[in-house]
This record gives structure tokens, C-alpha cells and sequence, in this order.
């Protein structure tokens, strides 16, 4: 593969530099010699370091917004733009081709998030009905936490407050300006957290009946309850699992089962249907939003959570 492709590979790698030389020329973009393009892995990665990075840097975000993150292929032109970069922003754990590709070509350029902040433990995936050994080691994830960190606004401002440092290192030229976005940013945060806190304080329900299990942060700072119909969003859930979410959530009196935007609802809905709830869309900012940015989205996931489980 290396060698097959060695071409093709430093034609792409021709064919970045020759674009980023032609936007530059057109633009007439400041000269950057410092920190450069940041690589990030997935949206609520690229917001963050849009937000910290400024115009001192330039971002390229490796998902296409409204893609499904988990399962990204890169193209040889992306393997290429991270081993090109000054820095690789990711969540090992969330999209096995970029952990490979930052680990093979960027381990000393990389800012690994999970490492920033105390990650929740992964939900423990039950084998699948009629599944073979081989089909369920495939499922099973790299890494042993839960990688949806971005979901609770306290942790993400911790990673903005040390992608500010990482950024003020590589590029001690523009230091003081990622070391005050990057307060700006987790001040931000903070608020949105203290928000959500003081929303989902007093509600009927604490349980999150949930497409695929991303939500295990939000649940973790608020003291709310995720149950999960699948752990990730590829995976059909089994008859019996069906059966025992249904159970729980008629058991718990759960009036809403979350859908999300990238996921189809059908299972939600047929869910729904058996137990009597109502479906509702919660947004886990795998990809960017249609409108707004992070913090108007995460926003609009709290109207959601108030409405959905009684919140006064
Ligand atoms: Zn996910």
C-alpha cells in the first residue's frame, strides 16, 4: 500500500501545497510562520480550536460537515494534510483512521483531548445476537473510555484552556493571543455549563433514552441517567435489547426517546411507539449544527432536555 501508493500520495501532497500557495496569493492572508494549519478531527474539535487558534492559525477539519465521524476513511490528500500540519486535534478513540494517521505521521505534533480532561469509563458493549467472535472484536472500541467528552461543556473548557498552551508552544510568537481566546473560550464554557447545571437541576425524569450512547458526559455532570438503545451508531440492536430498553423506559416512565441528527430514527421510533413516548432530536455534536455554532446547539439541547424530562 505505502509504495503503491507513494505517487498518488506526493501528487496530493503537490496539490495541497499548490492550493494552499493560491489561497494564500489570493487572499493576501498574513503570513503565518508560526503554529500554521491545524488539523482537527471533528467539529466540536474545530469549533474549539477556530475559537482558540484565531486568525493566527488556519483550520482544516478532516470530517465533511454532515458526515457520520466514527467510521471516517481519509483520503490520501487528509493523511497527507496531517502529516503536514503544525498540529493534529483529535479524541483518540472516536475515529480509528485518524488515530492511525496522527500515531503513524504526527505522534510529536498531536493533542490527543481525552488526555486533557477525566474520562467516563465506556458502557460495556453486550455481544450481538448471532454475531461471530471476529464481528464482535470489530465493535469493540480501541480504547476503554467513552470518547464523547465535548458533550459536557466543564471538560471542554479544560480542553481549551490547554489547547491555549499547546498552540502558545508551538507558536511563543502569538502566545498571549491562544492564551486569552483560549480563556475567553473556556469562560464561555463555564457559563454554558453553569447554565445546563441550573436547567436540568429540579426535573420529573433523570432518564435519557438515547439513539446511540454519546451522551454519557452530558448525563455524568447533570446527574441524568443515559440508557443507550445501541453503543454505537452502526449497530442494529438485538431483539432483546429492544425488549429490555422498553421495559426500562415504560418502568421509568419515560415520555421521550431521543433521536439524533445523524442517526436514522426508525429504532427510536418503533421504541417510541411501544412504549408510548413521543421522539425528539438531541443534537451530539458529532457534526456541526445547520445553523449556529457549539454553544447555540448544545443551548438548544438543553430546551430539548427541559421539555423532554419535566424540568422546572
Ligand atoms: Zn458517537
Amino acid at each position: 500500500m505505502m509504495s503503491g501508493n507513494f505517487r498518488l500520495r506526493a501528487a496530493g501532497l503537490l496539490a495541497v501545497g499548490t492550493l494552499l500557495a493560491t489561497t494564500a496569493c489570493g487572499t493576501g492572508a498574513a503570513e503565518t510562520t508560526g503554529a500554521g494549519e491545524v488539523v482537527t478531527a471533528l467539529y466540536p474539535l474545530q469549533w474549539l480550536t477556530e475559537r482558540v487558534g484565531g486568525t493566527d492559525i488556519t483550520v482544516t477539519n478532516l470530517t465533511a460537515p454532515g458526515v457520520e465521524p466514527h467510521d471516517l476513511e481519509l483520503t490520501p490528500q487528509q493523511v497527507a494534510e496531517i502529516a503536514g500540519a503544525k498540529m493534529a486535534v483529535y479524541i483518540k478513540g472516536v475515529q480509528p483512521a485518524v488515530d492511525e494517521a496522527v500515531e503513524q505521521h504526527a505522534a510529536d505534533r498531536s493533542f490527543d483531548a481525552a488526555t486533557a480532561v477525566k474520562t467516563l469509563e465506556a458502557a460495556h458493549e453486550e455481544g450481538h445476537e448471532g454475531e461471530t467472535e471476529q464481528e464482535h472484536a470489530e465493535h469493540e472500541h480501541e480504547v476503554s473510555y467513552d470518547p464523547h467528552l465535548w458533550l459536557d461543556p466543564s471538560r471542554l473548557a479544560t480542553v481549551a484552556t490547554q489547547l491555549g498552551d499547546r498552540l502558545a508552544a508551538a507558536d511563543p510568537a502569538h502566545a498571549r493571543g491562544f492564551k486569552d481566546r483560549a480563556a475567553k473560550t473556556a469562560a464561555e464554557l463555564t457559563a454554558l455549563d453553569a447554565e445546563m447545571a441550573k436547567g436540568l437541576g429540579t426535573c420529573t425524569s433523570k432518564t435519557l433514552v438515547t439513539s446511540h450512547e454519546a451522551f454519557g458526559y452530558l448525563a455524568d455532570r447533570y446527574q441524568l441517567k443515559q440508557v443507550g438503545i445501541t453503543i454505537d451508531p452502526d449497530s442494529e440492536p438485538s431483539p432483546a435489547r429492544l425488549a429490555e430498553v422498553a421495559k426500562l423506559a415504560k418502568d421509568e416512565k419515560v415520555t421521550t426517546i431521543f433521536t439524533e441528527t445523524l442517526v436514522s430514527p426508525k429504532v427510536a421510533e418503533v421504541l417510541a411507539g411501544e412504549v408510548g413516548a413521543k421522539t425528539a432530536v438531541l443534537d451530539p455534536l458529532e457534526t456541526g449544527p445547520e445553523q449556529g455554532d457549539y454553544l447555540s446547539a448544545m443551548r438548544a439541547n438543553l430546551q430539548t432536555l427541559r421539555t423532554a424530562l419535566g424540568c422546572s
